[in-house]
């Protein structure tokens, strides 16, 4: 049985990268008809917020990533407990008493001397007597004792992985306030949730190691790991701190569509190449979690908006009528409007300013050059209602009498009638043209 689940820390809103990890464990799940768990890492008091728990399951929920539970880290600190005391049994939490001070100094003092700033273990060995003194001056907090081996296993996506945990820290599992931090609470939850596979980014590869021998330290025996590779800027700089604005909330509120964002997000760095899917069961057609490359990915921002063009551009009336007949377009002309204009626009809201023009005209553009000709021509326009032969038939009078032919004679009636040099087939908009301003 196939469990994935997706682990968000509820401390900011999710950007593309977070939506990455979640569409992939996503699809993993659903391609193996299993189980999606969205499990809210909160037990960070401090920094988790409920309403990121709330704006989480809005953004999944407009993409339409359902998850079949929702779990949270911060209802079950019992099992965290239970835990440690097991980890304490064996020998392999131990109680450490440096503060955040004299820590970083250490690793300074490591890496001045070219050394990697592993922890050093000092607390481990410490007498009794002197860890009962440091205790009635400090709080404690407690250590995984890592068994430093190559730590291996083999990774959907970067094939075998080898990490010397003797090159890592022993994990904080406790901290000095007594919080069970996220290593120790993941292991216990992806193997309590008997979580079968484990899809997330690059940067937790070192984690994924320390977290294999935890989890066999309790009995457990690990998921299957993919680890995608990060995205980059495009000019291969780190993706979050540059792109902050590409929250799901922003590109939900500029009117990016939910498929062309899963469309792009599913295929970026893989080998499937990017294109529209038109729903999320196409997209689990094609998904393989071995089709995704190590090397870092590039990710353009612009696609987003082209996908949501060219979704739109191929949208069914029915799937828009809702929001036309909000903007007040009558029932007769709904779906004529929307056939009009659906290849014109960028986002939906794109549409407003269409109908705008079609019922109560256009700020007429018209270049010095065109004034005469544009007058003449309007004149001989009939008032409307218009229909589907009048541009037709009304620019071959207004060619004939004028002899302007092509480009010249069309480009300055568009910008007349519409106040665009571009929009959609005049011979379509023209009779939902209710007004023409001059
Ligand atoms: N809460 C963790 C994060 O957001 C989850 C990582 C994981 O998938 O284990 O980085």
């Amino acid at each position: 049985m196939t469990i994935a689940r997706f682990a968000p820390s509820p401390t900011g809103d999710l950007h593309v990268g977070n939506l990455r990890t979640a569409l992939l464990n996503w699809l993993m799940a659903r391609k193996a008809g299993g189980t999606f768990i969205l499990r809210i890492d909160d037990t960070d008091r401090e920094r988790s917020k409920e309403e990121y728990v709330d704006s989480i399951r809005i953004d999944l929920e407009w993409l339409g990533l359902e998850w079949d539970r929702i779990e949270r880290q911060s209802l079950r600190l019992d099992r965290y407990e239970e835990a440690a005391r097991n980890l304490r049994e064996t020998g392999r939490l131990y109680e450490c008493f440096e503060t955040p001070v004299e820590l970083s100094l250490k690793r300074k003092m490591q890496l001045g001397r070219g050394k990697p700033p592993v922890y050093d273990r000092s607390s481990l060995n410490l007498p009794e007597e002197e860890k009962a003194a440091m205790r009635s001056d400090r709080a404690s907090y407690w250590r995984f004792l890592l068994d430093r081996r190559a730590i291996k296993w083999r990774d959907l996506i970067f094939g075998e992985v080898s990490i010397d945990a003797a090159s890592v820290s022993d994990p904080v599992l406790i901290r000095a306030d007594g919080a069970f931090l996220y290593t120790l609470a993941s292991v216990v939850d992806d193997l309590d949730m008997n979580v079968s596979i484990v899809v997330r980014g690059s940067d937790h590869l070192t984690n994924t190691a320390t977290q294999v021998q935890i989890m066999k330290d309790l009995g457990g025996e690990p998921p299957s790991f993919a680890h995608h590779s990060l995205l980059t800027g495009p000019g291969g700089e780190p993706f979050s701190k540059r792109t902050g604005d590409l929250s799901l909330k922003e590109l939900r509120s500029a009117g990016m569509e939910p498929m062309a964002i899963l469309s792009l997000l599913a295929t970026t760095g893989s080998s499937v190449a990017t294109s529209l899917f038109s729903s999320l069961d196409e997209l689990l057609d094609v998904f393989s979690i071995g089709s995704f490359g190590t090397a870092p990915t590039k990710f353009d921002p612009g696609a987003i908006s082209r996908l949501t063009a060219r979704h739109l551009s191929h949208l069914p009336y029915l799937s828009v009528s809702g929001k036309i007949r909000a903007l007040g377009v009558p029932d007769g002309d709904a779906e004529a409007f929307w056939l009009a204009t659906r290849e014109n626009i960028d986002v939906l809201n794109d549409l407003s300013d269409w109908w705008r023009i079609c019922s109560d005209g256009a700020n007429a553009a018209v270049e010095d050059g065109d004034r005469e000709f544009v007058s003449e021509a309007l004149d001989m326009l009939p008032a409307p209602p218009f229909n589907s032969e009048t541009w037709q038939n009304w620019t071959s009078e207004v060619s004939r009498r004028t002899g302007r032919k092509g480009k010249r004679l069309f480009m300055p009636l568009r910008m007349a009638l519409t106040g665009r040099t571009r929009g959609p087939e005049m011979a379509s908009l023209m009779p939902l043209m209710k007004r023409i301003c001059r």
